[in-house]
C-alpha cells in the first residue's frame, strides 16, 4: 500500500481577481523506500505539488490518501498532526531560524515535540556531527554559508525522524561542491524513508534516484522507474507536546535573541506604559482637586488639610500629648488654640451708617507692612486686610479707617465689643468677598476669652434663679473680669434687682458656673455693687452702653472659673496622600478626628462630577486609542516573526504551543518595560530623579494604581498576541507564508 497516493487532485489559487492552477488532476503513488526525484520547468507545479503533500497547502479538487486514509475531511488540527508525524520539509531557501545557533536550530524540533532539555543534548549533538557542522554548533544560522545552511535543515528533518522527506530545490541556492555533499546527505539519511526531491540538475541525483517525474504546466508528462527500492514500513515517532519549562525557554529565547526587536517593542512598551501612567494620574490630579474645594459651615478655617482632634477620653491635651502629635511623620503642625482659627468676626451697623466688613482674626506679626494707617498697639485695635478692589475697600476706605466699630462672633451673633481699624493693607491674592483682621497679641487675649465664654455654657444661681447664657435673650448675661473688682466679689447689672428681696441684690451671694462637655466649675462670690449709669465709670473705667448685662469679676477669680485647658486641638496634614494612615495613626492614639477634606459640602459637586466622568471617559478613549496605535506599531515589529511562527509550525508547533511563545515572549517584553518604568518612578519618588513631569505624576498613585494599570497592559499585551496568531493561523502554512500577515 502506497503512503501517499492522489487520485485526479486539483489545486488552484484564487487571487483578487483570477483563478490561476498549481497543478491539475493529478494522480500518483508514492511508497515508503522510495527516492522520487521531480524535475520540470520553473512554473510547471513542482514546489505545489509538494505543498500539498506535505500539508502544507489545500487542494480543490480530487481524493488525496495518506497512509491509505482519505483526507477531504481533514481539519487544520489533522493537518499539523500530519505535517508532525510524517513530514520533514527542507526547503530551497533553508527556512531556519537566523537568530538561532545551529545547536538551537536543531534543538527546536525536539523541543517542539515534548522532548526534555536534559534528555536531547547527546542526541542534538550527535545529528549535528552527522552534517557534519560540530565545529559550528555555536554559530548562528545567519552566519553560516548556504550549504551549511541546507545541512543544518537536513540536520532538522533527521531531529524530526519522520517517516517522509519532503526537500523542494533543496540545491537551488548552492554551489556544485555543497550540492553534491547535500545530495549525499539526503541519500545517507533516506533509508527506510520515502524521500521526494524537486530539482533542476537531475545529474546531481542520478545515481541515488529511484524514480523520475517530469512535470510540465501542472501535468506529470512522465513517471519512470529507474531503480529497485527495498520496501519499508513508516514507523511513527510517538510525539509530546510542549513542556511548560520549553515554553519557557523558548519564550525567554525569542524575546532577547534579537537585539533590534526587543529594543524596539521594549520602546513602544515603555512610551505605553508612561503615557498611560500620565493620562491616568491626570485623571486622579484631577479628581484630587476637585475633593479640596468646598465649604464647611461650622468652621471658618477650612484648609482641606486641617485635621480638629479630641481625645476620646474627654480629658485635656498635656504638654505631652502636643510633643507627641508634632512628632508624627506626616504632621506640618499643631496648632493648640485652635478655636482661634476659626474665629470669624463681623462689624455692626452703628446706628448711623452700616459698613459690614468681616474676616478671620490672625494675630499680627510686627514687621507687618501696612498700605494705610498704623499696627495696632491697644487690644482693642485693629488692622482690616482685604482686596484693594473691593467694594469696601475701594468706596469706603476713608470711613472704615480710624473708625470705631462694634464686632460680633459671627457663628453665634455673641457682641465681642468694639474694635478700632488703625490701619489697612491691600492683599491682592484675596478675592472680593473675603477680608481678615491683623490683631495684637493681647487684642487676640481678649478676644480669646471671649470666645471661651461663647462656647462654654455659663450658669449664674442667684437666690434659687438660674439665668444660663443657653437661656433666651431674657435670661442673658456676660462675665467680663475686671482688675477693679476685689477678690471673691462681683459687680452686678442693676436688672437682676428684680430677681432679690426688695428690689437690691446687694451683698447676696451668686453661684457662677461653667461648663461644657469636658469640664464643669463653680465659685461662689458676694455682689459688692449693683452698676448703674452713675457708678459704672468711675468703678470700673468702662462705659456702660458697652456692657450690658454683665457681671464683672476680679481677674483672678475670673482665671480660676474659665479652665485654661485644650480640650480641642488641629493638626495640619503635610502630604494629603498619605492622609488616610495618618488618619489611622491619629485614631490609634486615642482621638476623635473630624477631617476637614472628608467634611466639605461642595456645591458645584455635580457639575465637577460630570466633567471627571467626561475626563474619565477621554482617559478610556485615550488608552483605546494608544491600544491601536501600540497594537499597529507592535504588528509591523512582528513581521519579522512571521517566518519564525510559519517555520515553527512546519516543525510541528500547534496554533496554540505558537501563540503562547508569543504571549511569554510578549510578557517578558512587558514586564520588562513595566518594572524600568517602576524603577523610574521609584527613584522620582524618593528624589534621586528630580523631574517635575515624572514628580507630580507619581503623586497621584497608590499601590492599587499600579496593580490596575499593570492588570491593564497585561491584558493588552494578551489581547495584541491573541489578534497577532488569529492572523498568522487563519489559513494553511502555505498563505500566511506568501501572504503578509
Ligand atoms: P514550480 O515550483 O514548478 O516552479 P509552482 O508550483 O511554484 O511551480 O507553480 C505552479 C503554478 O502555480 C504556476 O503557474 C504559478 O504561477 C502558480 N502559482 C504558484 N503559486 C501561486 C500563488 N501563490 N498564487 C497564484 N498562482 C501561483
Ligand atoms: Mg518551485
Amino acid at each position: 500500500m502506497s503512503i501517499i497516493k492522489l487520485k485526479n487532485v486539483s489545486k488552484f489559487y484564487y487571487n483578487k481577481n483570477s483563478i490561476s492552477s498549481g497543478f491539475n488532476k493529478l494522480n500518483l503513488d508514492l511508497d515508503m523506500g522510495e527516492f522520487v526525484v521531480i524535475t520540470g520547468e520553473s512554473g510547471s507545479g513542482k514546489s505545489t505539488l509538494l505543498n500539498v503533500i506535505s500539508g502544507l497547502d489545500s487542494y480543490e479538487e480530487g481524493e488525496m490518501y495518506i497512509d491509505g486514509e482519505e483526507t477531504s475531511h481533514y481539519t487544520e488540527v489533522d493537518y499539523e498532526n500530519y505535517r508532525r508525524k510524517y513530514i520533514g520539509n527542507i526547503f530551497q531557501n533553508f527556512n531556519l531560524v537566523n537568530s538561532y545557533t545551529v545547536y538551537q536550530n536543531v534543538e527546536l524540533v525536539l523541543l517542539l515535540n515534548g522532548y526534555k532539555k536534559e534528555e536531547i543534548k547527546e542526541k542534538v549533538l550527535e545529528i549535528i556531527k552527522t552534517v557534519n557542522l560540530t565545529k559550528y554548533k555555536n554559530t548562528k544560522a545567519s552566519k553560516l554559508s548556504g550549504g551549511q545552511k541546507q545541512r543544518v535543515a537536513i540536520a532538522r528533518a533527521l531531529a524530526k525522524d519522520t517517516p517522509i522527506i519532503v526537500a523542494d530545490e533543496p540545491t537551488g541556492n548552492l554551489d556544485v561542491k555543497s550540492a553534491k555533499s547535500v545530495m549525499k546527505l539526503l541519500k545517507d539519511i533516506s533509508k527506510n524513508k520515502l524521500v521526494v526531491i524537486v530539482t533542476h540538475n537531475y545529474e546531481q541525483v542520478e545515481e541515488y534516484a529511484t524514480r523520475r517525474i517530469s512535470m510540465n504546466d501542472g501535468k506529470i508528462i512522465e513517471d519512470k522507474k529507474i531503480s529497485a527500492y527495498e520496501p519499508a514500513k513508516a514507523e511513527l515517532v510517538q510525539y509530546r507536546d510542549l513542556t511548560e519549562k520549553n515554553k519557557l525557554i523558548l519564550g525567554l529565547r525569542n524575546a532577547f535573541n534579537i537585539k533590534t526587536k526587543f529594543g524596539l517593542l521594549f520602546l513602544v512598551y515603555f512610551f505605553l506604559t508612561m503615557l498611560v501612567f500620565s493620562e491616568y494620574s491626570s485623571l486622579n490630579k484631577a479628581s484630587f482637586d476637585a475633593e479640596l474645594e468646598g465649604d464647611n459651615y461650622y468652621f471658618s478655617e477650612k484648609s482641606p488639610n486641617r485635621v480638629i482632634l479630641k481625645k476620646n477620653n474627654k480629658t485635656s491635651f498635656t504638654e505631652k500629648d502636643i510633643d507627641s502629635l508634632k512628632n508624627m511623620e506626616n504632621i506640618k503642625s499643631v496648632v493648640k488654640e485652635d478655636m482661634l482659627l476659626d474665629l470669624s468676626i463681623s462689624s455692626m451697623s452703628d446706628g448711623s451708617h452700616y459698613i459690614y466688613i468681616a474676616g478671620n482674626v490672625k494675630e499680627i506679626d510686627k514687621s507687618e507692612r501696612l498700605d494705610k494707617g498704623t499696627l495696632p498697639e491697644r487690644e482693642n485695635e485693629i488692622v482690616f486686610v482685604g482686596s484693594k478692589d473691593s467694594y469696601y475697600l475701594s468706596f469706603f476706605e476713608d470711613e472704615i479707617l480710624n473708625s470705631e466699630f462694634d464686632f460680633q462672633d459671627d457663628k453665634t451673633g455673641s457682641i465681642l465689643g468694639k474694635f478700632k481699624i488703625t490701619g489697612i493693607k491691600y492683599d491682592d491674592s484675596l478675592n472680593d468677598n473675603t477680608s481678615y483682621f491683623l490683631i495684637s497679641k493681647s487684642g487676640l487675649e481678649r478676644l480669646k476669652q471671649s470666645e471661651t465664654l461663647i462656647y462654654n455654657k455659663q450658669d449664674m444661681k442667684l437666690n434659687g434663679h438660674i439665668f444660663s447664657t443657653e437661656d433666651d435673650e431674657t435670661n442673658r448675661f456676660n462675665i467680663k473680669k475686671n482688675k477693679s473688682v476685689p477678690k471673691g466679689k462681683v459687680y452686678a447689672y442693676s436688672e437682676l434687682n428684680a430677681y432679690c428681696e426688695n428690689y437690691t441684690c446687694l451683698d447676696e451671694k451668686m453661684i457662677l458656673s461653667i461648663e461644657n462637655i469636658y469640664y464643669k466649675k463653680d465659685l461662689e462670690v458676694t455682689i459688692k455693687e449693683i452698676l448703674n449709669n452713675d457708678n459704672f465709670e468711675p468703678l470700673l473705667g468702662l462705659k456702660p452702653e458697652n456692657y450690658p448685662y454683665t457681671i464683672f469679676l476680679n481677674d483672678e477669680d475670673y482665671d480660676a472659673l474659665i479652665s485654661k485647658e485644650e480640650y480641642q486641638v488641629s493638626v495640619f496634614i503635610d502630604d494629603l496622600k498619605q492622609s488616610d494612615k495618618t488618619l489611622k495613626e491619629l485614631k490609634e492614639k486615642g482621638y476623635y478626628t473630624y477631617f476637614m477634606k472628608d467634611n466639605l459640602v461642595d456645591e458645584a459637586a455635580e457639575v465637577k462630577g460630570l466633567i471627571l466622568m467626561f475626563r474619565a471617559v477621554i482617559f478610556m478613549i485615550a488608552t483605546g486609542s494608544l491600544f491601536f496605535i501600540s497594537y499597529f506599531i507592535i504588528k509591523i515589529i512582528l513581521k519579522s516573526r512571521n517566518i519564525y511562527f510559519s517555520t515553527i509550525r512546519i516543525l510541528g508547533a500547534t496554533k496554540n504551543v505558537a501563540k503562547q511563545l508569543l504571549d511569554i515572549e510578549l510578557l517578558i517584553d512587558i514586564n520588562i518595560a513595566y518594572i524600568s518604568f517602576l524603577g523610574i518612578t521609584l527613584l522620582a519618588r524618593s528624589g534621586i530623579i528630580t523631574n517635575s513631569y515624572l514628580k507630580d505624576m507619581v503623586e497621584f498613585f497608590t499601590f492599587k494604581d499600579f496593580v490596575l494599570i499593570y492588570v491593564v497592559l497585561i491584558i493588552m499585551s494578551l489581547l495584541i498576541s491573541n489578534r497577532y496568531a488569529h492572523k498568522l493561523f487563519k489559513s494553511s502554512v502555505m498563505k500566511t507564508y506568501r501572504e503578509e500577515v
